[in-house]
């Protein structure tokens, strides 16, 4: 059994209001990872985002504290150990990057991207985001080198506040920790399954599989690859990144982060193309999985409606189900626009 994409089709019948209180019937789909096998529904609405009131944001943000802002930075931002980092904090260009005080793993950095407080998602290009990234992997590179416990990495993206970002500050949120994540480990423990079943690696058949039902395809960047995800993590399709022959985040090279970047600000601008000013990111990574492979998700989120209710309620809070209103291969057009430019 190799990669499956497997989906069920189902209907909701109800005498529909729209259409004169007509019986009508609202078609959705059920999903299954086929790495992971967790399920997500995915409906076709006519949903589109409405442009967000950027500058109000920005502007509420400025009469709060931002510690990461240079007049701030030094004095209310803490210092790694210097057994760790002898220079106190990392800084890789225009980026700077500290412990996160509040953080959520044993190594837990915040990669602070530039001076400026607020950086528009329109400015976010490839040169705008490598100091960022660099200093993170830099960080890891040296966290894997002091703790020798450390068998788990990953680089995340709140970008701005309706994607839980408590700053508009733009920083990044590098970890690496003992135990997986629950994410992490079901991407290790499907890979297994396979691994197990097929005597082959998920991450290189699934790359495979997907340049040949060319559905979700995005493209191949250098030695990443992309693609719409099958089952999508939010309430609008999220864009996946596959590096099928890089191990651990350990082996990223500058030219492989260059990739990453350049597919990154693509699936950003689609996004932006779509109202869209908000997101999470996430490159998963293990030490020394061998069926595991660098991967990340590019999630986009919002405020689906004026009275501004979160994207996130029940269904992916309490049953850890995903509920997406677009299907991927449909918004894979409007994505497939940048990536050809
Ligand atoms: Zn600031």
């Amino acid at each position: 059994m190799g990669i499956e994409f497997k989906k069920i089709r189902s209907q909701v019948r109800l005498m529909n209001p729209l259409k004169g209180h007509a019986l009508d019937e609202i078609p959705f789909e059920i999903r299954f990872d086929p790495l992971t096998g967790a399920t997500g529904r995915v409906f076709d609405l006519p949903f589109k985002a409405e442009k967000p009131d950027v500058a109000d944001i920005v502007d509420r943000s400025t009469k709060i504290f931002c510690p990461f802002c240079p007049a701030a930075l030094e004095k209310s931002t803490p210092e790694f150990p210097k057994d760790l980092i002898p220079e106190g904090r990392i800084k890789v260009g225009h980026a700077t990057l500290i412990p996160n005080l509040a953080p959520f793993e044993k190594h837990a950095g915040v990669a602070i991207f530039s001076p400026e407080h607020f950086l528009p998602v329109e400015d976010l290009a490839p040169q705008t985001m490598r100091d960022a990234f660099s200093a993170c992997l830099l960080y890891l590179g040296r966290v894997a080198q002091y703790d020798p416990l450390i068998r788990f990495f990953s680089i995340n993206w709140n970008y701005m506040p309706c994607a839980g970002s408590s700053m508009v500050h733009a920083h990044l949120q590098p970890n690496a920790g003992e135990v997986a994540t629950n994410a992490l480990r079901e991407q290790i423990e499907g890979g297994r399954r396979y691994e197990h079943a097929n005597r082959r690696n998920f991450w290189q058949d699934f790359v495979q599989a997907e340049k040949q039902n060319n559905e979700r395809s995005l493209g191949t960047i250098g030695s990443s690859f992309w693609a719409m995800s099958f089952v999508p993590a939010g309430f609008l399709p999220d864009v996946q990144c596959v590096f099928p022959e890089r191990l651990s985040l350990m082996e990223l090279g500058k030219d492989d982060l260059e990739f990453f970047l350049d597919g990154l600000s693509r699936t950003l601008k689609s996004f932006l193309a779509e109202n869209i000013y908000s997101f999470n990111v996430s490159l998963f990574s293990t030490k020394e999985e061998k069926g595991h492979r660098v991967n990340a998700r590019i999630c986009p989120r919002l405020l689906p409606r004026p009275i501004g209710n979160s994207d996130i309620a029940y269904p992916q809070m309490m049953h850890k189900e995903s509920f997406t209103v677009r299907p991927p291969e449909t918004v894979r057009k409007e994505v497939l626009e940048s990536f050809a430019a």
